[in-house]
């Protein structure tokens, strides 16, 4: 124990090294510092030597430069779910899961009770078929995959119907008659681009048929002069002719988001209660968690499609699969709605995001830089209900050259992410997390062009 005291302080340490925070900032010269003393402290209680001050300026240095990659960014663009940026961030619970399971053996695949090998899926089946309602359910890499790994299991070389309306493309090329096409199903095309009718698919049923398919629009709407049968509709005649109904779900939601002043995004439970044997969704939209694909429905589809050979190369890794019990566990217990950020930020209020917006500019004022705070609009992204916006206030900045702005904040540590609108760079609080608000003044503030102080 002596050893430790013969260690520095924090505030000698970084005395000593002064150009530590002259070029990271105090905050992660700090950081760094502590994290070196953490180690030398690990280092000495396994018996080696206690490091020199020099040592632990260098360590400390070391630590500084490495950059992680991904980098966090300060999302102030008001989108949620931006894809471009990871999706979801993880609460904080789900963010500890992950840690834990990365940083020790864990029971992934052992059964404590026989001592034997158990099954990766069991960890989170129970919670998912307790929430959804579903007889089974299996997790996979993501919803792409899911989507595959259903169509290859149970419609290889057969028909899948499918409405001309709904052959979309999600973005970054998944586009789901490719897919389609990958699983070895054949796609059979029904009705038109703005009308379907349950008759069509009926029409297209031969002896070939294997799956009557349903994929949700995601990220584009259609109005006017349109139909789609419903789900109960396609479900019931599937069944009537000894068929399955499978739905790709998309984002697929556990709560509702018409409360929220939303349209409704269609719930799990909904496809489910109208008859269908599988539904698939993913894990980093609506629900909030982690990159994955969930498939819930019957057992015995279920069962099929965990066989199948290709479930294998498209399994969830154990990182995920922690994340993803610690998201889920919040429906559980019913604080979803101020444990998941996705959630959060789509229940905090305009009023709250105003107070936050008007507490910016009150700095950034008594700083010298003129801004104001305007009505604005958030929105879901991440392919979720397309069009449909929350409102906000954002900080909105006049600049002479917004992309020039925007360019310069993007260099900024850490990188920010804001969107320019009737040419002013607007900074959205809404996606903004508390943590993050000192940062986020400190890159408008930092100015390179100077443009803020050339402005009325
Ligand atoms: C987003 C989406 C997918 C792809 O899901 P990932 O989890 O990103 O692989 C597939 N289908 C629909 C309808 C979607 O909205």
């Amino acid at each position: 124990m002596n050893g430790f005291r013969q260690l520095p302080a924090v505030d000698t340490l970084l005395t000593a090294a002064p150009d530590l925070a002259v070029q990271y900032g105090h905050p992660r010269a700090v950081e760094a510092v502590r994290q070196a003393l953490n180690e030398a402290r690990d280092a000495i209680r396994n018996g080696e030597i206690v490091p020199s001050q020099t040592e632990l300026i260098d360590r400390a240095q070391t630590l500084l430069s490495v950059r992680p990659s991904p980098r966090p960014v300060i999302n102030a663009t008001g989108v949620i779910l931006h894809t471009n940026l990871g999706r979801a961030p993880l609460s904080e619970s789900a963010q500890q899961a992950m840690l834990a399971a990365a940083a020790s053996y864990s029971d992934l695949e052992y059964d404590l009770e026989s001592g034997g090998r158990g099954k990766r899926d069991t960890h989170l089946e129970t919670l998912i078929t307790a929430l959804t309602g579903a007889e089974a359910a299996t997790v996979v890499n993501n919803n792409a995959a899911a989507t595959l790994l259903m169509l290859t299991a149970l419609a290889q070389k057969r028909e899948v119907i499918l409405s001309r309306g709904q052959l979309v493309e999600i973005g970054g090329g998944f586009r789901v008659p490719d897919v389609l096409m990958q699983s070895g199903a054949q796609l059979v095309e029904v009705g038109t681009t703005n009308r379907t009718r349950i008759a069509d698919f009926e029409r297209a049923i031969t002896p070939d048929t294997a799956l009557l398919m349903r994929v949700h629009s995601s990220n584009f709407k259609m109005i006017g002069f349109t139909e789609q049968p419903t789900l109960a509709e396609l479900a019931t005649l599937a069944h009537t002719r000894g068929l399955f109904a499978v739905d790709d779900l998309g984002s697929g939601a556990l709560l509702d988001t018409a409360a929220f002043g939303l349209a409704h995004e269609p719930t799990v439970s909904e496809s489910l209660a109208a008859g269908f044997d599988l539904v698939a969704f993913s894990a980093d939209k609506l629900l909030g968690g982690p990159q994955a694909g969930i498939i819930v429905g019957r057992r015995t589809l279920i069962a099929q499609i965990k066989q199948h050979p290709l479930a294998r190369a498209v399994r969830i890794d154990k990182l995920c699969l922690a994340a993803l019990n610690g998201t889920l566990e919040h429906y559980r217990r019913d604080e979803a709605l101020t444990h998941i950020p996705v959630w959060q930020m789509i229940a905090q209020t305009a009023d709250a995001i105003r107070a936050r917006a008007e507490s910016w500019a009150a700095q950034l004022a008594a700083q010298g830089v003129n801004c104001t705070v305007i009505a604005a609009q958030s929105t879901i992204g991440g392919g979720s209900l397309p069009g449909e916006t929350l409102s906000t206030y954002a900080l909105a900045l006049n600049v002479p050259h917004p992309d020039q702005f925007m360019a310069a904040l993007r260099r900024a540590d850490p990188p920010v992410i804001a969107r320019i609108a009737a040419d002013r760079v607007l900074f959205d609080p809404r996606t903004v997390f508390a943590a993050q608000e000192a940062d986020l003044l400190a890159a408008i503030r930092t100015d390179p062009l100077d443009s803020l102080f050339i402005c009325e």
